[in-house]
C-alpha cells in the first residue's frame, strides 16, 4: 500500500496524458498533489479541433486501443475504426505493407539473403545497419532508410538501430493478429504497443469530442489539483534530493517532482545537480501536418501511406476518413500529408498557403487532378514531435531509461522518457513508474 510520505505536495509538470494520469494515480492513493500546465488548456500533443465544416484536426493522426478506452472509463464513448492498412508508394506503384512488398522477387530476395546474413552479423549500432540486417539491403536502401531519414532529419549512420527495434513485431505474430483482424472484422494494433502485449483483443477505436476528449476525462477527475497557465520554471535539488521548484516566478516546497516536460529542457530547468548533463543535447524533431480537404475520395488506397522517395517533401500520407469516417463531412475526404522538419527551416517558415501548394504539387503526380478537388486545408505544426535517437548520446538514453539520477525527480511520458510511446503505453508505464517512484524515491 502506497502512503504519502509527508504533508508536501508532489509537483507535476504537464497536463497531457502523462501529468494527468500520474495526478490521477496520485489521488488515487491518497498522496498530496499538484500539476501545473504551462498551456491554458490540458491534452498537449492529443490537442485536437473540429472545424465549423466538420473536419477533426489532431497533432497528427491519432486513434486509440479499446483497452486504453476502457480503463479510462471511456468505452461507451468510442467507436471501433472502421478499417486500416498501409502502402508504400515507390516509383509510381503501390506496395501493400507488408504482403504485397514480400509478393515482390526483388525485395523478398533482399528480406531473404538479409535474414540470413544477420544470423552471422555482430550487433548493429546504426539504423542502416539493423535495417539491412534485418530487411536485406534493398528494401533497407529503397525504403527503411529513407524513411528513417525524413522523419527524423539525420543520416542513417547517425541513428541508432534502437530506432527500429522499437516496435518490432515479428511477422509470425503479425499474420497471426492480422488473420484475427480479418476474421473479427477489427482493427487489431499491430506494432500499437509495447508495454502491455498487442493481443487479438486490443483494436483500434475513437472517442467522440476528439482525441482530446481522453485528457479530458482524466482530467475530471483531479481538476481541483489542475493549475493552467502555471509554467514551471525551476526545480531546486540538493544534495542531490528535489526540494523545491519555482511556478510563475513563486517558490513552492515540495516532496518530489514528476516531469513530463522534454528531457533536453530539464538540465535548464534543474539547479543544483550536474546528473542530467549530457541530456541538453537531445534533438526531437518537428513536424508540420498539411490537413488537405478534398471534394470526393482522396484516391489513396489504404489509410497509410509511405512515400520514400526524397523528392516529395511528405513522407506519409494519412486518409484519416477512410479509417474513421465521421471525422470528415459526408462526400469529402482529408488528407494528412507529414512534412518532417526543423523550427526555422525552409518548410517551418513557409506560410499556410505555400504549404498546402507545395503538398498539392506533389501530389499530382501521385494522384493526377487531385488539385481540383480541394477544397481548403489547415496546418498543424508540432515543434517537439519525435525523439531522435542519434548513436552519440545513445549510451546516455540507455541510463535515462533506467533513472534521472536525482532522489525525487521522476521523468514520465513520450518526451520525458525520451521514447517513441503512444497513449496506451504512456498510460501502463506512467502508473507502474510512479509506484515505483512513491516506493522507492521519497
Ligand atoms: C504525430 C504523432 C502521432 C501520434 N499518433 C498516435 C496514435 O495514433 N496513437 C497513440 O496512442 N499515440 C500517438 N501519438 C503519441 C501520443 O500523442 C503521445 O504519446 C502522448 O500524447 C504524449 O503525452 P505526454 O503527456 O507524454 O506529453 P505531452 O502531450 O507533450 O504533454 C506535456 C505537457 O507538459 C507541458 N509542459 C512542458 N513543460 C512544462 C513546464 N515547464 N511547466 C508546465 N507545463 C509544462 C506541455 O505544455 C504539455 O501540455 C502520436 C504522437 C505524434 C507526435
Amino acid at each position: 500500500m502506497i502512503k504519502p510520505t509527508n504533508e508536501l505536495p508532489i509537483a507535476i509538470l504537464g497536463g497531457g496524458i502523462a501529468g494527468l494520469t500520474a495526478a490521477l494515480h496520485l489521488k488515487n492513493h491518497s498522496v498530496p498533489f499538484v500539476l501545473f500546465e504551462s498551456s491554458d488548456a490540458v491534452a498537449g500533443l492529443m490537442k485536437s479541433e473540429r472545424d465549423e465544416e466538420g473536419f477533426t484536426y489532431d497533432c497528427g493522426v491519432h486513434f486509440l486501443t479499446n483497452r486504453l478506452a476502457a480503463a479510462i472509463g471511456m468505452s461507451r464513448d468510442c467507436q471501433p475504426m472502421a478499417r486500416y492498412g498501409e502502402t508504400v508508394h515507390l516509383r509510381g506503384r503501390c506496395y501493400a505493407y507488408p504482403l504485397g512488398l514480400l509478393a515482390s522477387p526483388k525485395y523478398l530476395s533482399s528480406a531473404l539473403i538479409g535474414k540470413s546474413k544477420s544470423l552471422f552479423a555482430s550487433t548493429a549500432s546504426t539504423a542502416r545497419e539493423y535495417y539491412s540486417s534485418q530487411y536485406g539491403s534493398r528494401l533497407s536502401e529503397e525504403i527503411a532508410i529513407p524513411l528513417t531519414e525524413a522523419w527524423s532529419g539525420a543520416n542513417g549512420d547517425e541513428v541508432a538501430a534502437a530506432v527500429g527495434q522499437k516496435f518490432s513485431t515479428g511477422l509470425g505474430r503479425m499474420m497471426m493478429l492480422r488473420t484475427a483482424a480479418k476474421m473479427t472484422n477489427r482493427v487489431i494494433g499491430i506494432g500499437y504497443a509495447s508495454t502491455i502485449v498487442e493481443s487479438t483483443n486490443s483494436w483500434h477505436v475513437y472517442p467522440q469530442g476528439g482525441i482530446s476528449s481522453v485528457c479530458h476525462r482524466i482530467a475530471e477527475k483531479v481538476e481541483e489539483n489542475v493549475r493552467l497557465n502555471c509554467n514551471v520554471e525551476q526545480i531546486d535539488v540538493e544534495n542531490e534530493r528535489v526540494q523545491s521548484i519555482i511556478v510563475n516566478g513563486k517558490p513552492l516546497p515540495v516532496a518530489g517532482v514528476i516531469s513530463t516536460a522534454p528531457v533536453h529542457v530539464l538540465p535548464k530547468l534543474v539547479r543544483g545537480t550536474n546528473a542530467l548533463a549530457g541530456l541538453e543535447k537531445f534533438e526531437y524533431r518537428a513536424m508540420i501536418f498539411v490537413n488537405l480537404k478534398l471534394n470526393g475520395p482522396s484516391g489513396l488506397t489504404d489509410v497509410v501511406t509511405w512515400v520514400p522517395e526524397r523528392d516529395y517533401p511528405f513522407f506519409r500520407l494519412s486518409d484519416i476518413g477512410m479509417g474513421l469516417p465521421w471525422l470528415v463531412p459526408n462526400g469529402k475526404s482529408q488528407v494528412t500529408c507529414d512534412i518532417g522538419c526543423k523550427v526555422g527551416d525552409s518548410h517551418w517558415n513557409m506560410n499556410d498557403s505555400e504549404l498546402t501548394k507545395l503538398c498539392i504539387d506533389s501530389l499530382e503526380r501521385m494522384i493526377p487532378g487531385i488539385g481540383k478537388r480541394a477544397c481548403g486545408s489547415r496546418v498543424v505544426r508540432v515543434p517537439l514531435a519525435y525523439p531522435i535517437f542519434k548513436v552519440e548520446y545513445e549510451s546516455k538514453r540507455k541510463s535515462w531509461e533506467q533513472t534521472t539520477g536525482v532522489d525525487g525527480l521522476l521523468s514520465v511520458g513520450r518526451n520525458g522518457e525520451f521514447a517513441h510511446l503512444l497513449m496506451e503505453d504512456v498510460f501502463w508505464r506512467t502508473r507502474w513508474k510512479v509506484s515505483e517512484f512513491l516506493k522507492n524515491s521519497l
